[in-house]
């Protein structure tokens, strides 16, 4: 079966055709035919298009909406200028899988998509209004292109921690609060971090109730996440996408008085705080130079910048302490790992995270970590290490496309309930 995997961003279509089925996933044999995206979507469209093993194609193209931007990505898989395998008509698509961002706590699992579904993801727009609705429109998209025929499976972000336990999900607000509005932790980049927990398991050998792991997702967005008996316990974001650790233009935690005092103090509207928050803060904010950490470690390097180190700095500490309070919250870890753009490929932020934590049984062993190329997966800790350190490239491509193929093939899909906890 070919899955066409989109994940569709405010003005990006990102995607993979990935070729899986039954046989593939018990083989792990599954693998991505060719991947691509299209950004700035509305004007002078980017595309980047490149099927395995063969040039990439990068052009400029004027691309109105989604369903135009859409359409020039099918055109492309479906040609013989692509040369994927297997694939020479629309009819050689069988499924679309969707990354979708909030399930809300309706959806604990991946779906195949109905008019109901698709009402169900709406619903969740007031949870998710800078997510949600590029989704939707990412699946009107493909509805219009690829007609009723093909399946759409949303498979969602939240979905994996569903099955945190209230401890860790309510915030300390009125409980009533909760009930009325569904103010809660909901976490993101759960299908990262449930491929980490997945991968960590084939690499082990061990059955998924024996992964009790740490989860770091470090890329634009960086998240945690604490996985004992193979599920979700705790993860660093919450409500939104906004708490948690520092990311590139994002704060993560912050006291949220801040909010009243810097909107009277500089007549910032509330939507404006959110969006400094979110766009403005972070690394980017921090060092007044920019939100890459391959840049930041650069001026670092070449111009011993000083507010580029204290970004890093404050970067590696907020990540330092999420490993500290879920080590204390699981009572113990077998592993961390790293993934992300900044976790699979730099070896001085792995350094710099992991620095000071010896006393919790974290030991990196600096000539593994250095020798670890970028997108290889391996162990990077000392043999005597009690707490064993990966580095684990993540995959979230895949596991959307496995899904969207149990989903529409009726097999069981893995579904995340919620842990009880005892009333006190
Ligand atoms: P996204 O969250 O948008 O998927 P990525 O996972 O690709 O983003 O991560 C992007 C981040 O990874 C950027 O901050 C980038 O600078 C960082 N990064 C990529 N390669 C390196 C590297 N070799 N060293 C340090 N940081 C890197």
């Amino acid at each position: 079966m070919n899955i066409l995997v989109l994940n569709s961003g405010s003005s990006s279509i990102k995607f993979q055709v990935v070729k899986t089925d039954q046989d593939l996933i018990a083989r792990d044999g599954d693998r991505c035919l060719a991947k691509g995206q299209v950004e700035r979507i509305g004007s002078l469209a980017l595309v980047h298009f490149q099927a395995t093993g063969r040039p990439p194609l990068k052009e400029d193209a004027p691309l109105r909406d989604y369903r135009c931007a859409l359409d020039r990505i099918v055109r492309w898989v479906i040609s013989p200028e692509s040369g994927i395998e297997g694939i020479k008509s629309m009819a050689d698509i069988h499924i679309i899988g969707h990354r979708v961002v909030h399930g809300g706590e309706k959806f604990r699992s991946s779906t195949v998509i109905n008019a109901e579904v698709l009402e169900g993801i709406e619903d969740c727009i007031e949870l998710a209004p800078l997510h949600n609705p590029a989704n939707i429109r990412g699946i009107r998209a493909a509805a219009e292109v690829f007609g009723r025929g093909v399946p759409q499976v949303a498979v969602f972000d939240t979905s994996f921690h569903a099955t945190m336990p209230e401890t860790a999900y309510l915030y300390g607000i009125p409980y009533h609060l909760y009930r009325r509005y569904k103010i809660r932790r909901y976490g993101f980049h759960g299908t990262s971090h449930r491929y980490l927990a997945y991968r960590y398991r084939v690499l082990k050998n061990i059955p998924k109730e024996k992964v009790d792991i740490i989860t770091l997702h470090l890329g634009n967005g960086c998240s945690a996440c604490a996985i004992k008996g193979g599920g979700s316990v705790n993860t660093s974001m919450g409500f939104t996408p906004l708490e948690g650790m520092v990311m590139g233009t994002r704060a993560g935690d912050v006291d949220v008085s801040v909010i009243e005092y810097l909107a009277h103090k500089e007549g910032l509207s509330l939507p404006d705080m959110i969006t400094m928050l979110n766009k403005q803060s972070g690394l980017l904010g921090l060092s007044g130079l920019t939100s890459d950490m391959r840049e930041l470690l650069e001026e670092e390097k070449d111009n011993g910048d000083r507010r580029a180190t204290l970004a890093i700095d404050v970067f590696c500490a907020s990540a330092r302490r999420r490993i500290g309070s879920y080590l204390a919250e699981m009572g113990g870890a077998d592993a961390l790992v790293f993934s992300g753009g900044i976790g699979e490929n730099s070896p001085a932020i792995r350094k710099r995270i992991c620095a000071g934590l010896e006393a919790l049984g974290i030991e990196l062993d600096a000539a593994r970590n250095t020798a670890l190329k970028g997108g290889q997966t391996g162990e990077v800790s000392t043999k005597a290490s009690r707490v064993k350190i990966l580095v684990i490239p993540t995959n979230e491509e895949l596991l959307i496309a496995r899904d969207a193929f149990r989903a529409v093939a009726g097999l069981p899909q893995p579904t995340f309930s919620p842990r009880k906890t005892r009333r006190t």
